[in-house]
C-alpha cells in the first residue's frame, strides 16, 4: 500500500525528534577520519516545501519546527539540528524543511556514502530531482559535484530487502535509519526481522528506528521487542507533545529506539528533551521517556 506522503508530516514534533537525533548520530560518525556510510531505508522525498503542497494542507510543522523558530533559548545540544534548518532557509523565513536524506547530505562529508531508497513511485522522482538539483547548484558555483555519484546512491525498491546487500558497509563504520509508514502493522513486525539480519551482518552497526507510539498492540510492544535483540546496548527515547485525542486521531508521541548508540547520546538527551517538552508540549500529559541499557541488563532511566 503506498498511500503515505511524508509530505503532510513534515517537520511536525515527531520529524523534530527524529531528525535531531540523526543529526547527533551523524555528527557523532564524522569525529574520525575513517568515511562511513549512512543507509536511510525509507528515505520519503528528501526536502518539503512548507508554505504549499502537502505539507501546508494540514500545517502539522505547527506541532514541531515552527513553536522553535524564533527561540532565544536553544540548549547548546539542540543548534546544530537548528543551524541547519535555519541554513536551508537563509532568508530567515521558514520555508524548506529537511527530510532524512537532506539532513544526512548536508551533515555527511564528501568521503561519506549515503544509500538512500525510496518505493514510491512520485517520491523518488522528487528525491532524485532534489539532489540533481544540488548538483546543478554546486556546478554553478564552481564546486564539483559531489552530491550524487558515488558519494550518493539512490535507489527504487524495498529498504527492507535492500539493506542485506549492503551490510557490513566497505569501512566497516555507519549507520542505518528505519523509518517505515506504518500504515500497514506488517511494517512493525519487518522493523524487528530486518534489525536482526541488520545486526548479525553489522554487529558494530548504530541502527535507529523511528516510531509512532499508537494504543495499538504492534506499536506498544516494538520497543520492548528491540531491546531483547542482539546489540551490545540500545537507547530508547520518546516526546509525546499531549495525551491522546479522544477521537484517537492524530499523533501525539513517537520515538526513536537506537541500537549501539554512541555513548554521549544520553547525556545530550537528558539535555535536550526537557526543552522540547517545554516549547512544544500541549498540555500536562507531555512528556519524555528516556532509557538505555545493554544486552541482557536492565533499563535505566
Ligand atoms: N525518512 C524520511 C524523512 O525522515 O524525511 C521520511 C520517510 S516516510 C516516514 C516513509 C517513506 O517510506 C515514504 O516515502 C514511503 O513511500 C516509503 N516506503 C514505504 N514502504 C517502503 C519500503 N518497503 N521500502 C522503501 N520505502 C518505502
Amino acid at each position: 500500500m503506498l498511500s503515505y506522503r511524508h509530505g503532510f508530516h513534515a517537520g511536525n514534533h515527531a520529524d523534530v525528534l527524529k531528525h535531531f537525533v540523526l543529526i547527533q548520530l551523524l555528527e557523532y560518525l564524522g569525529q574520525k577520519d575513517t568515511a562511513y556510510t549512512y543507509i536511510d531505508t525509507h528515505a520519503g522525498a528528501g526536502l518539503y516545501a512548507l508554505d504549499s503542497g502537502y505539507a501546508s494542507k494540514n500545517a502539522e510543522f505547527e506541532t514541531g519546527i515552527a513553536p522553535l523558530w524564533d527561540r532565544k533559548d536553544i540548549p547548546p545540544a539542540f543548534a546544530a539540528y537548528m543551524d541547519l534548518i535555519k541554513g536551508l532557509n537563509p532568508s530567515g523565513k521558514m520555508r524548506y524543511y529537511p527530510g532524512s536524506p537532506y539532513c544526512a547530505n548536508i551533515v555527511m562529508r564528501e568521503q561519506d556514502r549515503l544509500r538512500l531508497f525510496e518505493l514510491h513511485p512520485s517520491e523518488i522522482k522528487i528525491l532524485s530531482e532534489n539532489f540533481r538539483k544540488l548538483d546543478n547548484h554546486a556546478a554553478e558555483q564552481g564546486k564539483r559535484q559531489t552530491v550524487r555519484g558515488k558519494r550518493v546512491i539512490i535507489s527504487a525498491g524495498d529498504g527492507f530487502e535492500s539493506l542485506k546487500a549492503l551490510l557490513p558497509p566497505p569501512s566497516r563504520r555507519g549507520m542505518v535509519l528505519i523509518d517505515p509508514p506504518y500504515e500497514v502493522k506488517d511494517d512493525y513486525r519487518r522493523v524487528k526481522v530486518c534489525l536482526e539480519d541488520g545486526l548479525k551482518r553489522f554487529p558494530t552497526g548504530t541502527f535507529a528506528v523511528w516510531y509512532p507510539v499508537l494504543q495499538r498492540q504492534e506499536s506498544r510492544s516494538l520497543p520492548e521487542k528491540l531491546k531483547r535483540l542482539q546489540a551490545n546496548s540500545w537507547l530508547n527515547v520518546t516526546l509525546s507533545i499531549s495525551g491522546p485525542s479522544p477521537d484517537g486521531f492524530g499523533l501525539h508521541s513517537s520515538g526513536m529506539f537506537i541500537l549501539n548508540p554512541p555513548w554521549t547520546l544520553l547525556d545530550t538527551l537528558k539535555e535536550v528533551m526537557p526543552y522540547l517538552v517545554k516549547v512544544l508540549g500541549k498540555d500536562s500529559a507531555a512528556g519524555f521517556v528516556l532509557e538505555s541499557g545493554e544486552a541482557g541488563a536492565s533499563a535505566k532511566r
